[in-house]
């Protein structure tokens, strides 16, 4: 029973009934939290630490008929909704400030059908259940490079790691969704069945539905894989960066090979004096035959004079856990991101230039290698429009101490501006921040009408707004549509 009567609703301020709430309360199964409980502060954290909001309410949710029934609540009272997968979102959306948040953490069910080689997960499992799961099997399909983060929110805005050269992006692997949309039905969609929705839920984010289950195609991978690090001094930056660039042209696309420049952490192949100077950093993976895998790996280190080279074979599971430490929870973060479809020598050295004023030593600038599989995908195929991304560029600002918020972001956005002019102009929404709403249209470029006309046959209301919102298509673009 919560003694809660008085909620702050958005658009109008209504009473919410103690009567409502209990009825409400009894509809989901893994129970309704308000600030009351002591189990409310601990489920209202998401990754992001910058993020402190308190919802009025957070509804557990274990199964598709929760969801339902709190969609239909957040719709009934005009409850602002957020949904919380893994709680990575960089812009902390899946938190709303007196809304009605719906956590999915008691659904992270992973089934595998080795036989189909399929996956069936549940929106709430983070990528470890995933690759554990799958890799018990030696399959897995494309996912994120951090396993703490949530495969809901990965997917629904496309979804990229160190097998998307190989297997295209997340949402190319994805076969069907179950979605309770804004009027409470819960639909599937896939190629055959509602596939406008299935086409816009493949890269449009959180905004037409909340998704109950994803059912993934796999892939034979490992357990073994080729994988490791290759570190360099700063003073060649220029030089192995050029290299790494010429590289990627030709590499097969069994091998992803990113760049990160930061300080180097406290890694036991590193030697001591190197520890906190800057470095640049070579992560790669092999997917391939190991022999082959080996080989080519190798010319990473032949790019300058390195420090250290650590490259082997390793578990794929573990590899997709090695970069964890560096990114826990509960940082402050403020992120810049943009896309490359080539990357020149002046883009080089401005990445070079920033990475050497950068403002703590958590924070990075990191650029992953696109192209192969993913880039072979019409960029009308699916909603994730950002097909002739070669490279995305990633600013991690990641401090500890509030008093440096201005600084960190300032940097931050001072590298985004400088090469904006060199990028696509399309962004990647999973690395958007909360101040860049206005990017949304440019992010999905020619798809974004399309993905307005989709919004506003599934959710004309505007419901799911709490996301890099795509707003229900005007109703002078819908009369032209029709
Ligand atoms: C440390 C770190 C590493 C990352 N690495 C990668 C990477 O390698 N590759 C990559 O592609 N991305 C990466 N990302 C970005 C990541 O894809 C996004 O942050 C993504 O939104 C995380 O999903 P989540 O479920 O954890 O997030 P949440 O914050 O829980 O959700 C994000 C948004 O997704 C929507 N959403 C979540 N669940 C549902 C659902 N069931 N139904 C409908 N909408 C839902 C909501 O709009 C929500 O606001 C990384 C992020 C972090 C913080």
């Amino acid at each position: 029973m919560h003694s809660l009567t008085y909620l702050t609703l958005d658009k109008d301020v209504r009473q919410l009934r103690q009567s409502d709430l209990d009825a409400f309360t009894g509809q989901i199964s893994g129970g309704v939290l308000s600030a009351a409980d002591d189990a409310y502060n601990e489920a209202r954290k998401v990754w992001n630490g910058t993020v402190d909001r308190r919802p009025a309410l957070i509804a557990r949710c274990k199964s598709a008929k929760d969801v339902q029934a709190a969609v239909r609540f957040a719709a009934a009272h005009r409850m602002l909704l957020s949904v919380r997968g893994g709680g990575h979102h960089i812009a902390g959306n899946a938190v709303a400030e007196g809304g009605l948040m719906l956590d999915m953490s008691g659904m992270r069910d992973v089934v595998v059908d080795p036989g189909k080689r399929t996956a069936r997960v549940g929106p709430g499992a983070l990528l470890s259940d995933v690759d554990q799961a799958t890799q018990a099997h030696g399959l897995a399909t494309p996912l994120g490079i951090n396993s703490t983060t949530g495969v809901a929110g990965l997917t629904l805005g496309g979804g990229f790691g160190w097998l998307t050269r190989r297997f295209g992006m997340t949402v190319d692997n994805l076969m069907s969704v179950e979605v309770v949309t804004a009027d409470g039905q819960t639909r599937t969609a896939s190629a055959s069945s509602e596939p406008e929705l299935f086409w816009a839920l493949r890269g449009g984010g959180g905004n037409f539905g909340v998704a109950t289950s994803f059912e993934f195609k796999l892939h034979p991978v490992g357990p073994e894989i080729v994988s490791g690090l290759v570190v360099y001094p700063f003073a060649q930056a220029r030089q192995v960066m050029r290299a790494w660039r010429d590289f990627c042209a030709t590499a097969p696309e069994e091998l992803s090979v990113w760049t990160v420049l930061r300080k180097a952490p406290p890694l036991p192949f590193l030697p001591q004096s190197v520890h906190g100077t800057d470095v640049v950093i070579f992560p790669l993976l092999y997917s391939g035959e190991r022999e082959e895998g080996l080989k080519v790996a190798a010319r990473v280190s032949g790019f300058g004079d390195p420090i250290a080279s650590a490259i082997g074979p390793a578990p794929y599971a573990a590899f997709q856990t090695a970069f964890d430490p560096l990114l826990a929870p509960g940082a402050r973060n403020y992120w810049k991101s943009c896309n490359f479809s080539k990357l020149g020598d002046a883009a080089i050295d401005l990445m070079i230039d920033f990475a050497s004023r950068m403002p703590g030593p958590q924070c990075e600038i990191f650029v992953a290698q696109l192209g192969g599989a993913m880039g072979r995908v019409k960029a009308d195929a699916t909603a994730f429009v950002g097909r002739d991304a070669t490279f995305i560029m990633n600013v991690h600002g990641r401090w500890s101490d509030p008093g440096e918020d201005e600084v960190v972001r300032g940097w931050a956005r001072n590298v985004f501006k400088s090469l904006a002019p060199h990028a696509t102009g399309s962004g990647y929404v999973n690395f958007l921040t909360e101040d860049e709403a206005e990017r949304v249209e440019a992010s999905y470029g020619a798809n974004h009408a399309r993905l307005q006309s989709v919004k506003q046959r599934f959710d004309p209301q505007n419901l799911f707004r709490m996301n890099l919102n795509i707003e229900p298509a005007p109703s002078a673009a819908r009369q032209a549509v029709s």
